[in-house]
């Protein structure tokens, strides 16, 4: 029952309305037993500052924030985690003694997943497809795991070089750093223990078509999708029927849901709990 007690944590983004987000907090909140509730803001632009700021004004809890204000948010916040300034976006909000904080927890999410299919990325050669925010998180995950390289794939070189400069600041990674393009890589035989499909090919409307063909990488690499409607896109149905391992990204959806949930309320829940919830 929501009272004048209730506590309310948000979502800002827009659109918003195909979030998974408010069913998966709210079932958290419900199956804790918590007073609080979960409510996603569509907010335009130019609102973004007042909505950031009006979260402190109205004693939210804090707040998850989507596309496309994942960057804009930044500027009126009080701290930004390490992890957030590395990928350069933030997805979580806190209010904190009178104070706004910034935290991502893609990354956290992104090496969870592979930890639950007992996937380790401490010195392996992870391949990055795709140059957007996603790819920014799977690439921080990939060094604070220590890869031993990243090789970043887009449709432009300039792209992906450009995007590996941008971690050229932090010299906490030792590992090697590779840029290239789409038709290099088909050219190539690379060996990447684990390929990440960072594009959004494969995701409605581009259901059937695949970033690469699995068939260029040797049947022991572990194909990741972040994509995870539908449950096996094309990329993850060629390498199945290879006999690759598949992951999709589902996993990465429901823990940085849960690392959000832990940083405003310190509980958490399972992830088969938030799995059985949203029935994928
Ligand atoms: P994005 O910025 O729209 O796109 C990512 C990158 O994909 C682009 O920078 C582009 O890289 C490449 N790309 C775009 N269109 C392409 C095309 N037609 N052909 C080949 N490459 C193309 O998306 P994002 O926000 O980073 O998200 C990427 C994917 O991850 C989406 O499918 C999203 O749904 C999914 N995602 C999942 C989770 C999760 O929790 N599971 C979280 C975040 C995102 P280049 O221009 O360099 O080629």
């Amino acid at each position: 029952m929501i009272n004048a007690k209730t506590k309310v944590i948000s979502l800002l983004g827009n659109p918003i309305e195909h979030s998974k987000s408010p069913q998966i907090h709210n079932s958290v909140i419900d199956s804790l037993g918590l007073n609080y509730v979960y409510v996603a803001h569509k907010v335009d632009k130019e609102n973004v500052k007042n909505a950031v700021l009006g979260l402190k004004a109205l004693g939210y809890v804090g707040s998850n924030v989507t596309v496309p204000y994942k960057l804009d948010v930044m500027p009126y916040l009080d701290q930004v985690s390490e992890e957030a300034k590395l990928i350069g976006a933030v997805n979580t909000i806190t209010v904190k003694n009178d104070e706004l904080l910034g935290d991502n927890t893609d990354c956290y999410g992104f090496a969870q997943m592979l930890r639950d299919e007992q996937v380790s990325m401490r010195g392996k050669n992870i391949l990055i497809l795709g140059t957007g925010g996603a790819a920014r998180a799977v690439t921080v995950s990939c060094m604070l795991n220590e890869a031993a390289s990243i090789t970043v794939c887009s449709r432009s070189i300039d792209k992906s070089s450009t995007f590996i400069e941008s971690f050229s600041g932090y010299d906490g990674y030792n590992g090697n750093w590779f840029s290239i393009d789409y038709k290099t890589l088909e050219r190539s035989s690379p060996n990447s223990d684990i390929v990440v499909n960072s594009t959004p090919l494969g995701m409605h409307p581009k259901e059937g078509v695949s970033p690469v063909d699995p068939s260029i990488f040797n049947n022991q690499t572990v194909l990741v999708d972040l994509i995870y409607n539908p449950d096996k896109t094309e990329f993850l149905l060629q390498g199945s029927k290879r006999g690759m391992k598949t992951i999709n990204g589902l996993g990465m959806l429901i823990h940085q849901a849960l690392k959000s949930f832990e940083i405003w309320t310190g509980l958490t829940q399972s992830a088969e709990f938030v799995r059985s919830v949203l029935n994928l």
